[in-house]
């Protein structure tokens, strides 16, 4: 079961809102340098990213014992979409295919186009690092999904 709320609901749920809104427009910075040098590959690079995250949904979320209350706000929405809520804990292939992997994709895929441009390059890693830090320090201390080896709430 998911574990009661605490006194910092609500600040939580502001820094997920925040750091994901970060890492959307920091990927979308990436698509943006990728539209500037073909129209297709940007479409693919975009279905890519949502096929990442629905992926994340379905392998992580799926486990996550508060994904009605999801602090990174509309994940926790895609897995209940996709996937039925399961009560096992998380196995080693679920964070790497589930969580690092995924992200690795949407990450590294862009740095072909954005190393050509150093505004776009700079905005990006600036966007993600801050997107990063924020879940790091503010979200994943309070989160309630304790089964997520970076929570650091009930511990
Ligand atoms: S809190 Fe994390 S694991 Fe739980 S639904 Fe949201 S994104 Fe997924
Ligand atoms: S502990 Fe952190 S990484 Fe894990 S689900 Fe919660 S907010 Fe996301």
């Amino acid at each position: 079961m998911c574990p009661e709320k605490n006194k910092s609901e609500s600040i939580t749920k502001a820094h997920g809102a925040i750091s994901i809104s970060f890492i959307i427009t920091s990927l979308t910075i990436g698509f943006i340098a990728i539209l500037n040098e073909s129209v297709l590959l940007s479409i693919i690079y975009l279905v890519i990213v949502i096929s990442a995250f629905i992926v994340m949904s379905i392998i992580y979320c799926s486990k996550c014992l508060c994904r009605n209350n999801c602090n990174h706000i509309f994940i926790g929405h895609l897995s209940k979409i996709f996937s039925k809520q399961n009560s096992k804990n998380y196995t080693k292939s679920d964070v790497i295919f589930g969580a690092v992997l995924p992200m690795l994709i949407v990450y590294i895929i862009p740095q072909f186009w954005l190393i050509n441009n150093s505004l776009y390059f700079l905005l990006f890693w600036i966007l993600t690092i801050i997107g990063i830090l924020d879940v790091l320090i503010f979200v994943c201390r309070n989160c309630r999904n304790t089964k997520c080896s970076m929570c650091k709430s009930h511990k």
